[in-house]
Order: C-alpha cells, then structure tokens, then sequence
C-alpha cells in the first residue's frame, strides 16, 4: 500500500509546484504524508458530495484540480461549503490533494488534454512561463569530469525536450594558491598551483536549482567548487500556459462548432462568428483563459477555446478569430483522466477511481 507521499511525489513529478501561478494553493491540502493510502477517488472539485464519495468506496485520498482551501481560513465553524468540506476531510481522516494551475502550465497537463480531445496536430505551449530555466557552468578536474556530470544529470540537469544527458565543456587552465587553512585536494598549502579542468555548461528547470548545486557540491572533489548559476530569458518550450495546434482539416464555422460539441460532449456554447473564414488553427486554455485571447491572435489561431468569457471580452474577437466559451467545467473535465493515467500508472493494483458526481454547479436550460 502506498503512502500518501510516495503519490503526492508521483503529482508533483509530473506537475511540479514551482509551477503554480502566485495567488494558488495548489499541493496538499490535508492528510499526513506518512499514512498508507487505501484508494484514490479523482475529481475536478473536493465537495461534501465527493467525500460521501470517497468514504463508500474506501479511498483516503481525493485528488482534484481545484483547490478547495484557496483563500486565507480563520476559522473552521462549518459556515460555507469550504469549511463543511475540510472539516468532513479531517473528520473522516481524508487527505485532499490539488493539482491546479502548475497542471495548468506543463506542456502534458490540462491543455495538453483538450488538445487530446480535439485531435489537434503540431501542439505547443502558446504563453510559456518567463524564468523558469538556469544555466549552471562550473569548472571540474579533467579526470573527475565524467562522475560529476553524473551526478548533476541524476539529479535533473540537461534534460532538453527529447534529449537528456546534455551537457557543454570546454578544457582550459585553472589556477589557484590555497591559503595557510585551506584543505586542497589538489595542489598544497602556500603554493600556486595549475589544475587542466574542464567547464561544464548544463541548463535545467530553475525549481530543481538546490537538488543540483547539493549533487554538485557532493560529488566535486574540491573544497571551493568554482561556479556560476545564471537565470535565462530563454523560454522553457515546456512550461506554459494555454496551447495551440492544427486541426487535421479545415473547417467551416458551422462545421468547426459541431466538431467541438462532438468531441468535448458539450450541451451548448458561446461563441463569436468569424463568418466565412475557416478554422484550422485553435488555441485552447482550460479554465478562465480570456486573459490570453491576445496571445491566441498574435499566435495566428483561427479559434479560441476556453471557458469563463464575460461579455466585453467577447468583443476582444476583433473578428479576427472565433472566441469559443465551452464553460469552465467542460475545459477541465477531462483533466481528471491525467490523474488516473499517472497513478495508475506509477501504482498499478492499486485502487484509482473517477469521481461519478457531477460537480459542475452550472445547469442549462433551452
Ligand atoms: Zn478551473
């Protein structure tokens, strides 16, 4: 039986923390890292609903998208459905765990998944998160060069894209004369001293800065590791939100609108016409995404899936693209599958369920 770390470790691996946007709470929400988890009920919300949920089919932990603590709790009385659901949570001894907008912001995670279900081709990341990439070059002795390398690598240096193991070096000279206190591996006390290094060069996701420089530091035969940890304006292609990609054929407006409520099994939407004008390209964005209908003309789409659209907003078309609202919940529905591939993947014979309620509060009516 897994403890709940080991699957907190596996959601994190795939979407990690250093990810979410600032004003999130995304991660652990109750439960003790160290209990044994018995089952996994998968959500979009953490509601009372899903907890009743939970306790019928045996599961300790829910895994949703949303967090349900998002904002400051003074206090814990029962007075909203937040409360009520936290206090059930601690009751019941459930752990909530939620994967919010850092799944939002990997290249495989919400977006990815209505990319997925719209069969859109050539997908990339349409706004890709500033800073999340550093470059670390360091100086090593020519013959220590390989098991430092190593080390950095184990620990999550240059990893680019479908390539890992990659790395730059350059041999030179280094010199230096250590003091009356120093404890030289190389060279003595007092006396200058001319050491053939190599400098190494690797570039890794700015959150996994201290696990490197604590392998670089590990393993480095020198008491003083000559280094320099640089942040890049280089945008990771990886890391992101929102997405954009091709439909296999061009579609009529008309055609274009039954094709979406085919495939993410919509009641209705809202849209803006772009009239004769065909659709092939589509940028997509899980969730409230209207903040990035700029990005989405600038990137060249032809439509604009996303949820949450207020009126003015829609306006913000310019008849140059469709704006298509297909509501908040029917983004990220599907998100759900994400969290049942990866632990069901990482835990196999291990109990992983969907969440059969329907925890969108929006009905329609025609
Ligand atoms: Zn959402």
């Amino acid at each position: 039986m897994p403890q709940l770390k080991d699957i907190v470790r596996v959601l994190e691996q795939y979407a990690p923390l250093a990810y979410q946007e600032s004003y999130d709470n995304a991660g652990l929400q109750t439960g003790n890292l160290t209990d044994d988890v018995t089952g996994v009920l998968i959500c979009l919300d953490c509601t009372e609903a899903v907890l009743e949920e939970a306790i019928v089919k045996g599961c300790n932990l829910v895994v949703a998208h949303h967090p349900v603590i998002f904002k400051g709790i003074k206090s814990l009385t029962g007075k909203n459905y937040v409360e009520r659901t936290i206090v059930k949570a601690i009751q019941n001894n459930i752990a909530i765990y939620a994967s919010h907008t850092n799944l939002d912001s990997v290249h495989n995670g919400v977006n990815a998944k209505i990319a997925e279900k719209l069969e859109l081709q050539k997908v990339k990341v349409l706004s890709k998160k500033p800073h999340t990439l550093m470059q670390l070059a360091f100086f090593v002795p020519v013959d220590d060069t390989e098991s430092v390398l190593k080390a950095v690598h184990e620990a999550g240096a240059g990893q680019i894209g479908e390539y890992s193991d990659c790395s730059f070096q350059v041999q030179g000279t280094g010199r230096f004369t250590p003091s009356e206190n120093a404890d030289p591996t190389i060279g003595e006390r007092g006396k200058p001293e001319q050491v053939q290094e190599n400098r190494i060069e690797v570039v890794f996701p700015a959150f996994k800065q201290h696990r490197i420089m604590d392998a670089l530091l590990k393993v480095h035969p020198y008491e003083e590791v000559a280094h320099y940890l640089t942040i890049l304006e280089n945008p990771n292609q990886e890391v992101g939100i929102g997405m954009i990609g091709e439909l296999k054929d061009e579609l009529t407006e008309e055609k274009f609108l039954g094709y979406l409520k085919a495939k993410m099994k919509l009641q209705g939407l809202r849209y803006t016409s772009v009239g004769s004008k065909t659709i092939k390209k589509v940028a997509v964005c899980g969730g409230s995404g209207s903040f990035l209908i700029k990005d989405a003309i600038r990137a060249g789409a032809d439509a604009f899936v996303t949820g949450d659209v207020k009126y003015h907003e829609f306006f913000d078309a310019e008849g140059q693209l469709m704006i298509a609202d297909i509501g908040h919940y029917e983004s990220e529905v599907y998100t759900k599958e994400i969290f049942y591939d990866t632990i069901s993947k990482n835990f196999p014979n291990f109990a992983v369920y969907l969440s059969e309620i329907n925890t969108n509060p929006i009905r329609y009516t025609y």
